[in-house]
């Protein structure tokens, strides 16, 4: 019986450590412990739905300065034949199939053509608005800290599910540059390419630093040839077509992303987002729309035309995707503060 009082010690201390150590809860304790939102920031907050433009834009295209199957004029007429308003040339590691950026008339149509690059060394990345980039370095880090302090460019990662980097070093990577410089990331590319890794990549990015950095989604046709061209692309919504404004909208996710485009169908239009910051609700008024899905934490969360973040307990962001049978529109995210 002398032992019966250590004894009882003895369990109660057993009793304390389970309690504190990981395997008495969830194993999964997430890195961004995220607060109950009191307030929507809307990407979409500054747009005149009623006088927008919607430019068409492709911003990741190859010619054959690099590994592309046409001269740069012609695949400049190609996308101006397939309705589009701006188009960057990238082509990996020079600048040789662009001359320079500003308007042209492309068989009567106006573009701006955007010169750009692809780094192409290890994790590749597109840099618009430049004619300068490294293109060597010991490591991905390195390379986008040199064209990062050497030009002004606008960055975004391409197709970065083609590699094997973690989710740490992207999450590093977003840390050390500014949002008005590395905008994003390539979320799709060249239709269905490389989408469910890139989209998953998005989503759990987005969970650990949301709402603190928005990382804007970006969508390509990576066009290497013809038949490439309009698969998937961006849509900015912008006051006029110019270099200034089209930096503005990269900068602040006044844009949606395309997705399986099916030529010469409609695609889904956004008439207008409302974000009541009283309520805490989002509402959409899409046309040419079969399903609307919300998406939050990776997890489709709802459907339909309007959500409450309150009823739904979303945290970090939520973003919509609008399907129909000509492809897909997706949003930039909704940051919940
Ligand atoms: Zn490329």
């Amino acid at each position: 019986m002398r032992f019966r009082y250590p004894l009882s010690i003895l369990l109660l201390v057993s009793l304390f450590l389970w309690i504190i150590s990981p395997w008495s809860s969830n194993a999964f304790v997430p890195r961004n412990n995220h607060p109950v939102p009191s307030y929507i920031i809307n990407p979409y907050r500054y747009i005149c739905w009623a006088s927008t433009l919607r430019l068409r834009a492709n911003l990741h295209t190859h010619t054959m300065a690099s590994d592309g199957r046409e001269h740069a004029d012609e695949k400049l007429r190609l996308y101006a034949e397939a309705g589009f308003d701006v188009v960057a040339i990238t082509d990996h590691d020079t600048f040789a199939g662009t001359q320079s950026t500003g308007l042209r008339i492309i068989d009567g149509r106006e573009m701006l053509v955007i010169q750009g690059v692809e780094v192409s060394r290890r994790h590749h990345f597109v840099s618009l608005f430049t004619d300068t980039a490294q293109f060597s370095a010991r490591n991905s880090l390195e390379l986008l800290q040199a064209n990062y302090d050497q030009s002004d460019a606008i960055m975004f990662l391409a197709h970065p599910s083609r590699y094997n980097y973690s989710v740490n070093w992207y999450m590093d990577v977003f840390s050390r540059f500014s949002s008005d410089r590395l905008v994003g990331m390539e979320v799709i590319n060249q239709g269905m390419r490389y989408n469910e890794g890139c989209i998953l990549l998005w989503d759990e990015l987005l969970t650990e630093k949301a709402p603190e950095r928005a990382i804007w989604g970006i969508s390509t046709d990576d066009a290497h040839r013809r038949e490439h061209i309009g698969l998937s692309y961006m849509i900015f919504l912008v006051s006029a077509n110019n270099q200034d404004a089209i930096i503005v909208a990269l900068q602040s996710g006044h844009s949606f992303l395309t997705n399986r485009v099916v030529q010469g169908q409609l695609l889904p239009q956004v008439n207008y987002i409302n974000v009541c910051n009283k309520a805490l609700t989002i509402q959409i008024d899409a046309e040419y729309s079969n399903q609307i899905q919300w998406i939050s934490r990776g997890d489709v969360v709802a459907t339909g035309s309007q959500i409450s973040v309150t009823e739904l307990d979303l945290r970090a962001y939520v973003r919509f995707v609008i399907t129909n049978s000509a492809g897909q529109i997706f949003s930039q995210p909704f940051l919940l503060s």
